[in-house]
C-alpha cells in the first residue's frame, strides 16, 4: 500500500539532545504509524523522558529532525510548536492537572483557549469524556479530592479533549498505588483499541506485550533495539536488553 496514509504520525531522525555536555539523546530514530502503539523501555537516565519531551517541543533538540505527519518541525518557531502541542497530547507521571481548577475546568481550558469549542460545547464534550472513564460525577471536584488513578484518568481525557493525532505518555502509572494501575492501563488499552496513535514510556511489561505494535529499548541515549514485543521479550538480540529485562521481569 502506498499514499498519504503511509506518512508516519511522528518520525524522528538522528535526534540529539545535550545538557551541559552530557548527551541525553545520542542519535535517536523512531517512527510511529497511524494507529500504532510504540512502547519505550529502558533504565533510568537512558533518555526516555527527554525523547518524549523533544517530540512535542518541551525540550529543543540540538540535532536531528522531527516530522509530524510529514511536516518537519524541528526548527519550528514557538508558534509552530504550539500547533504541534495542540495535535500531540501528553500525559505525565504526575498528572499535571491544575490544582486550583475543577476537573471540568481542567478539561475545558485548552479546547476553549484553542478556539475549538465555545464554553458550552466544551463542557458538553468534556462531560462525555468523563463518562468514558467513569468520572462524570467528579466534574465539579478539584484534583486534590481525587485518587491518583482518578486524576490520571482525568489527565488522559484532558489530552483527548483536544482531539489529538497522537498521545505521548511518560510513565503514566509510575506514581500510582498498585491497585490503581489497572484502571489507568484499561483506559489506555481502550484508546489503543480505538486506533489512537500512542508513544508510551512504561515499566508495565504486561501492557507492552499486549498492546504495543513495537517496543524500543533505550540505553545511554541510544535506541539499542526495536522489535515486536514478543520478539523483544522472548528473544532480545542485545546483551544490554537481556540484562535489563532480567532485572525487571
Ligand atoms: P529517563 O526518562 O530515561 O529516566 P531522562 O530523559 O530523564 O531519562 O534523562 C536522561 C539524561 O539526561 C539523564 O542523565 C538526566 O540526568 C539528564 N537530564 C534530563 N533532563 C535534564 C535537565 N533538564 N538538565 C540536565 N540534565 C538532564
Ligand atoms: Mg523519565
Amino acid at each position: 500500500m502506498s499514499g498519504p496514509g503511509d506518512v508516519p504520525v511522528i518520525r524522528a531522525t538522528g535526534l540529539v539532545k545535550r545538557f551541559k555536555g552530557h548527551t541525553a539523546l545520542d542519535g535517536v530514530d523512531l517512527e510511529v504509524g497511524r494507529g500504532q502503539v510504540l512502547v519505550v523501555i529502558g533504565p533510568s537516565g537512558s533518555g526516555k523522558s527527554t525523547l518524549i519531551r523533544c517530540l512535542n517541543g518541551l525540550e529543543e533538540a540540538d540535532g536531528g529532525e522531527i516530522e509530524i505527519e510529514g511536516t518537519p518541525v524541528h526548527r519550528a518557531s514557538q508558534a509552530d510548536w504550539r500547533t504541534v502541542r495542540q495535535r500531540i497530547g501528553m500525559v505525565f507521571q504526575d498528572y499535571s492537572l491544575f490544582p486550583h481548577m475543577t476537573v471540568m475546568d481542567n478539561l475545558c481550558l485548552a479546547p476553549v483557549r484553542a478556539g475549538h469549542h465555545d464554553r458550552d460545547r466544551a463542557r458538553a464534550a468534556s462531560a462525555g469524556l468523563l463518562d468514558r472513564v467513569g468520572l462524570r460525577h467528579k466534574a465539579d471536584s478539584y484534583p486534590g479530592e481525587l485518587s491518583g488513578g482518578q486524576q490520571q484518568r482525568v489527565a488522559i481525557v484532558r489530552a483527548l479533549a483536544m482531539k489529538p493525532r497522537a498521545i505521548l505518555f511518560d510513565e503514566p502509572t509510575s506514581a500510582l498505588d498498585p491497585e490503581m494501575i489497572g484502571e489507568v492501563l484499561n483506559v489506555m488499552r481502550e484508546l489503543a483499541r480505538e486506533g489512537m496513535t500512542m508513544v508510551v514510556v512504561t515499566h508495565e511489561m504486561g501492557f507492552a506485550r499486549e498492546v504495543a505494535d513495537a517496543v524500543i529499548f533505550m540505553d545511554q541515549g541510544r535506541v539499542v533495539e526495536t522489535a515486536a514485543p514478543a520478539d523483544l521479550f522472548e528473544t532480545p538480540r542485545h546483551d544490554r536488553t537481556q540484562a535489563f529485562l532480567s532485572m525487571i521481569l
